[in-house]
């Protein structure tokens, strides 16, 4: 076996410089694992308008980089509080506002520059001293890769990693779709958990491309996302009121009666506070909160932007019942932090979920999730650390929510043991970067 394994990470998203979702904190934590077991890891991603080249200290390292007839030039940074190199390819159609054209919807706009990205990838590639035996792949946004490579002869290996697929990159007046060309044509595919590899080969879940999945079954894998374990800890948040381990979890409260007072309510620290943090969109399943649920005895607290349909459901909730709901519609991560740290329970009542990560992250806070039991929430929630349900629908939500209720008011002993059993697991990278490697090492044992 190598040891000294060169890998470039190509993707549209990297957390701290440019985020949206789950995609950029991915890419932002597997190379930090990946370094650790000694691998050469890089990043590539596009220079968005958006990055701050000040604070990430952005240097030119080549300019005028042909690319047909257009050209570009290769930026490097380090990820930050790491040594590991990020190059950054700045050409004018990465300079708007925002990472995507719509909010992670595949419009025109977005082909187009991550087509253009993903060619960009292998003639800056050239233009620097780093040779990856593999490229890593992440998302239809850098698919293209994979058919460049397969057609190019280049001795590269690429493993593809579906992040979403529900977003596929159609080309329209070309009848090409990224996410199938990237699952048909590169070395190896993965998933973000093992659950949802299996989910993806129906047709329930496959959304259309369950039979080019299905063709590749033997090189399909299931590999659990971890969360940053750094990033989100109790023990040393510094957006939350008070700190705190698994002895003094009582501490806890603190941070709720902090956030009832943030928002406007009596400090009341025997409520039971129920949290969510996520994307407003048909897949997170915030539809499934009705206003049946202002009768629980409960205060939940919303934060989140998406479509206006449910930001706008969710906002009259709070207009009708102002002691019961509080909703927040913005990106904001101080108050992610401060709703995991004051939450009791958490909601994940997604439709359908890769891996999703707020669940993880609720549980390293000692809050309890209540969760449907759907791709990798199936994988990381049971009944010794949290709450489920299973068809799609209010009243099964409600009915969980309802029973950990009963527990949280009546069984604190119950409640304590759920809570330690979340706080123990391990859901750091370094168990997932492990699975990588072996995927990597594979590629390269291929012929
Ligand atoms: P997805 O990638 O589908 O959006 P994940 O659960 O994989 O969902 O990742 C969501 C990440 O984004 C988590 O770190 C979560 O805390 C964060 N997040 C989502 N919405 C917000 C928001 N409005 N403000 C702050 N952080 C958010």
């Amino acid at each position: 076996m190598k040891n000294n394994l060169k890998i470039l990470i190509a993707a549209a998203e990297l957390t701290p410089l440019a985020k949206v979702g789950g995609l950029g904190d991915v890419v932002g934590a597997l190379p930090k694992a990946l370094i650790n077991l000694g691998v050469n890891t890089r990043i590539i991603i596009p220079f968005y308008g958006l990055i701050d080249r000040n604070k990430y200290q952005i240097k030119l390292i080549k300019n005028n980089i042909g690319i047909g007839r257009q050209a570009v030039n290769l930026w490097q940074t380090i990820l930050p509080e790491t040594r590991i190199p990020v190059y950054l390819i700045e050409h004018g159609v990465f300079n708007g506002k925002n990472i995507y054209h719509g909010a992670l919807a595949d419009s025109q706009t977005d082909t187009r520059k991550f087509t253009f990205f993903s060619q960009a990838v292998l003639a800056c590639l050239k233009a620097t001293n780093f040779r990856p035996e593999v490229i890593h792949l992440n998302d239809w946004h850098t698919a293209a890769i994979a058919t460049m490579v397969k057609t190019g002869g280049q001795n590269i290996k690429t493993l593809y990693t579906i992040h979403n697929l529900a977003n596929q990159g159609v080309i329209k007046d070309k009848g090409r779709n990224l996410m199938a060309e990237g699952i048909l044509n590169s070395g190896l595919v993965n998933t973000v958990s093992p659950t949802y590899a299996k989910e993806i080969l129906t047709q329930e879940y496959g959304c259309g491309l369950e039979k080019i999945l299905i063709k590749r079954k033997k090189q399909l894998y299931g590999i659990l996302n971890g969360i940053d374990t750094d990033f989100f800890n109790p023990t040393t948040d510094k957006f939350i009121k008070r700190h705190y381990l698994v002895r003094s979890l009582a501490a806890k409260s603190a941070n709720k009666t902090a956030l009832q007072s943030q928002l406007g309510w009596p400090r009341d620290k025997n409520t039971t506070l129920v949290g969510l943090v996520t994307r407003f969109v048909r897949q997170k399943g915030v539809d499934l909160i009705t206003e049946k649920f202002s009768r629980l005895n409960c205060q939940f607290i919303f934060l989140g932007t998406g479509e206006k349909k449910y930001e706008s459901a969710l906002l009259s909730l709070e207009k009708k019942y102002p002691d019961k709901f509080k909703v927040q519609i913005k990106f904001d991560e101080k108050l992610a932090h401060r709703i995991y740290a004051a939450s009791d329970i958490f909601l994940i009542p997604s439709r359908f979920e890769p891996c999703g990560l707020t669940q993880m992250i609720a549980m390293r806070y000692g809050a309890v999730p209540v969760a449907r039991l759907t791709g990798g929430l199936k994988d990381t929630v049971n009944d010794n650390n949290g709450f489920s349900f299973k068809k799609s629908n209010p009243a099964e939500l409600y009915k969980a929510l309802d029973q950990a209720l009963t527990i949280f008011y009546h069984q604190p002993k119950i409640w304590r043991r759920l809570q330690l059993n979340g706080l123990k697991q391990n859901f750091s990278w370094e168990k997932s970067a492990k699975e990588y490697l072996k995927l990597y090492k594979k590629l390269l044992n291929k012929k």
